[in-house]
């Protein structure tokens, strides 16, 4: 007779149950302890499964009541003479149910331990979404002006006068046409890049005006810089790094944390470079607003083709953080293919580039207390896309 390890329940038994074995023997399910025995007769038998995920197996007979007896052993029911009881085959049955709904349940818990973490990385764009809908445009230039303020407190900004008209004068058909708040400000900084704040304010470096061949070239970079600013690239980019729970405030109308948050913490919030998408898309809405503004745009394509050429010592950096370069200027030269021609630009881009070269730049203003601690940004390449804030054009 094969031995299960098993137990019993009996009003005979010394604490009411025991421990032992159980076996099958004579038409009779068997408990033994000790020499001592129980006997079920296995006509009449019924098998019911309880315990933890159903593991353990409980006999029981009418003719017997109180007596229980039961194995975790699952072996048993393949017994001979278990095997072919209703009971037995009703408790295989059982089991198989029980399994599945075991996996099931452990499914659910992984299924849960992943979902969370996948649900909030999907759900943080959507949520950063409804966020970035809500802020009004007043708030958004809050911010950018808080911004803004910090890079004028770490950077040397060019203030001479005649540079700035200059400047303008070029940029005006493009800042004329936006809907935004353009101001447009240049940072004494040799590194060719450029980058937007939330709410219009735009930073060229003094190195992109330098290293431009034509005016056309930095206005492609305007006219792209000018796209992440109304397409509000940069408030999401902005938005994304608030976190959670001034994220939710927002979506509840309240923006003063928002606030608080970028002039305590601010350039490091921008941190954070643009998505192919947001790329392609500041490329496509700046073609689109040259060609409105009647701007030739074959300079945005030879300024990116020719950062892409130049072995200078900024530019491989700015590509290597760039890897849709090419893609880029792909698109772009795509976009060339059914562009008009465009007029002549009606600003001596020759005297604005005079005009930087002597102009002094102001000290950095000290004025907020935070300090971010690399605020501008990396050196572009075309069009730029990038790691900071900043990007280049
Ligand atoms: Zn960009």
């Amino acid at each position: 007779m094969n031995r299960y390890a098993g137990g019993a329940f009996s009003p005979g038994l010394p604490g009411g149950r025991a421990g032992g074995t159980l076996g099958c023997s004579d038409g009779a399910l068997v408990f033994e302890k000790d020499g001592a025995t129980l006997s079920l007769p296995l006509s009449g038998l019924e098998i019911e499964r309880g315990g933890t995920g159903g593991r353990l197996l409980y006999f029981k007979h009418a003719a017997q009541p109180g007596v229980i007896l039961h194995t975790g052993e699952e072996a048993i029911l393949r017994e001979p003479a278990l095997s072919g009881l209703e009971g037995a085959r009703k408790a295989r049955n059982d089991l198989r149910g029980a399994r599945h709904f075991n996996l099931s349940a452990v499914g659910l818990v992984f299924g849960l331990l992943l979902a969370i973490p996948l649900g909030l990385w999907l759900g943080q764009d959507l949520l950063v979404s409804l966020a970035v809908r809500q802020i009004p445009p007043l708030w958004e230039e809050k911010m950018g002006d808080a911004l803004f303020g910090q890079i004028k407190s770490q950077a040397s900004l060019i203030e001479d006068a005649e540079t700035l008209r200059r400047f303008e004068e070029l940029a005006a058909p493009l800042v004329r046409q936006s809907a935004s708040n353009i101001r447009l400000h240049i940072a004494d900084d040799g590194q060719v890049n450029a980058f937007a704040l939330p709410g219009g304010h735009l930073v060229f470096n003094r190195g992109l005006i330098e290293k431009a061949e034509a005016p056309e070239e930095v206005l492609g970079v305007l006219a792209h810089e000018i796209a992440h600013v109304e397409r509000r690239h940069t408030l999401r980019q902005l938005v994304r790094n608030l976190g959670l729970y001034i994220t939710l405030q927002i979506l509840v109308g309240d923006f003063s944390g928002a606030l608080g948050l970028v002039q305590d913490s601010g350039l490091f919030l921008l941190q954070q470079g643009y998505s192919r998408g947001m790329e392609a898309e500041a490329d496509a809405d700046g073609h689109a607003a040259l060609v409105r503004a009647g701007i030739s745009t074959a300079g945005m394509l030879d300024f990116f083709e020719r950062l892409k050429q130049e072995k200078g010592l900024n530019i491989p950096a700015l590509l290597s953080t760039h890897p849709a370069t090419e893609e880029r200027i792909a698109a772009i030269r795509s976009l060339n293919a059914s562009a008009p021609p465009g007029a002549p630009v009606a600003c001596d881009f020759k005297a604005l580039q005079d005009a930087l070269k002597n102009a002094e730049a102001g000290p950095a203003r000290p004025e907020a207390p935070a300090a971010a601690p690399d605020p501008v940004p990396p050196a572009p390449g075309k069009a730029e896309s990038g790691a900071g804030p900043p990007e280049t054009p």
